[in-house]
């Protein structure tokens, strides 16, 4: 058995992005940059006016107020290459367009009589203001986003800001999901006797969805040899592969022996968590493969804190875990020493802390509690005893979490 910490580093060791590809910025929301990405030109451009109003001298308008002759006019997307600003003189201009030669300053309609054939300032007027320089956002050459750089709208408009349609990210990568048991029917029919619906496809493909990765759905592998290796070739096709179920120590738990017969190389097959137990993890060529325990909630906890970070790794992403924070128990708790104790928990916030409540019954097979947790508490392997008022470490569960 390898110990919670040593699994996560085992699996992190073992894999990394499966390759890059060039895509549309209409797609790249949420996906990872994968090279640093130099500014092709200035930007901005050209010098230009921050403000509807008037492009001046300052060193014309020394005097508050003070009258300028307008000579032209300077709408967003005209140029400015025969418009001066001569001595004595203004030009209307507006927001976005190019600053005239001669003008060091920009006066916002607001502050004069928004005069037509000739305008009074009415306030001081300073060299350089309500004036947008040429390259003094990013210049031409510079980085302005990096390899690894999770590309949200801002990294969007810049990219899409100097030309750039398609952007180099990280491949999402496939992932191969395979339900075993002789037990499971799949969802549309009606469970007959002993039979149950196979709703780990369903949620795992919805937790690697989530991950941004492409869920493969396999089906269900029976409790047999010929339909294991049937069904786990056709997995092993894929980036990534993740089964559920037959991997504890029953007659019937197949899994180890056919990912040893096919030539994965197994490097652990039991974690010290509860629950979550009996997980494995191997490695076919170069895709990792995740057998994770079968009972529904064991499943999703072990995808969570095991698969999840990995296939974020896989697509390029630096921080894979999500943070933890403290919360500060409402109920005494217990636990066996020598595994991380996971506990599903409800938060609420009180004088700017997190307080903590059991989501209910936390046996394994209990599904209800799960979904009424919108929080995971994390108890160290070493401890035992838990009482009112101690704090613990918590991280969110889902992306889409909403607290009162
Ligand atoms: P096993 O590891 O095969 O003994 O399965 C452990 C428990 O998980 C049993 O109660 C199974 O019926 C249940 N289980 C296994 N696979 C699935 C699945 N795909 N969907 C829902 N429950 C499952
Ligand atoms: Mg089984």
């Amino acid at each position: 058995m390898v110990s919670f910490e040593e699994a996560r580093s085992i699996i992190f060791d073992n894999i990394q992005p499966v390759g890059t590809e060039r895509i549309h910025l209409l797609e790249a929301a949420g996906r990872v940059l994968a090279e640093d990405v130099a500014a092709p030109w200035d930007l901005p451009l050209w010098d230009n006016s921050a403000m509807d109003g008037y492009a001046v001298r300052s060193e014309d308008c020394q005097t508050t107020p003070c009258k300028l002759r307008v000579n032209g006019f300077l709408p967003a997307g005209a140029q400015a290459d025969r418009i001066t600003v001569e001595t004595g003189s203004a030009v209307r201009i507006m927001t976005g367009a190019p600053t005239p030669s001669g003008c060091d300053a920009v006066v916002p309609v607001e502050e004069t009589d928004d005069g037509k054939e000739e305008v009074t300032l009415m306030e001081q007027v300073n060299k350089g203001q309500h004036v947008r320089f040429r390259a003094e956002d990013v210049a031409a050459g510079a980085v302005f986003v990096r390899n690894g750089t999770i590309i949200r709208p801002p990294e969007i408009n810049m990219l899409a800001g100097f030309g750039l349609a398609l952007v180099p990210v990280y491949r999402r990568p496939t992932v191969a999901i395979l339900s075993t048991g002789d037990e499971l029917v799949e969802l549309g029919r009606t469970p007959g006797p002993g039979e149950i619906i196979n709703s780990n496809t369903l949620s795992l493909a919805a937790a690697v969805q989530e991950t941004g990765c492409i869920p493969r759905i396999i089906g269900i592998a029976r409790d047999n040899r010929e339909s294991h290796l049937e069904k786990f070739r056709e997995g092993l096709k894929a980036d990534v592969l993740i089964t559920s179920a037959g991997v504890s120590a029953g007659d019937c738990d197949l899994v180890r022996d056919i990912l040893e017969e096919l030539g994965a190389r197994q490097l652990f097959w039991k974690v010290g968590i509860k629950p979550g137990g009996p997980t494995a993890f191997a490695i076919y060529g170069a895709s990792p493969v995740f057998s994770l325990p079968g009972n529904p909630v064991s499943t999703m906890i072990t995808f969570e804190e095991f698969v999840r970070p990995a296939l974020l790794k896989m697509q390029g992403r630096q921080r894979v875990l999500r943070p933890f924070f403290k919360a500060v128990l409402r109920e005494g708790l217990r636990k066996k020493p020598g595994k991380v104790q996971i506990v599903r928990v409800r938060l609420e916030k009180e004088d700017g802390r997190w307080y903590a409540t059991s989501s209910g019954n936390q046996q394994t097979a209990i599904l209800k509690t799960m979904v009424d947790a919108q929080a995971i508490a994390v108890l160290p392997s070493g401890s035992t005893v838990f009482s009112v008022g101690d704090e613990v470490d918590v991280h969110f569960y889902g992306n889409h979490i909403e607290l009162e």
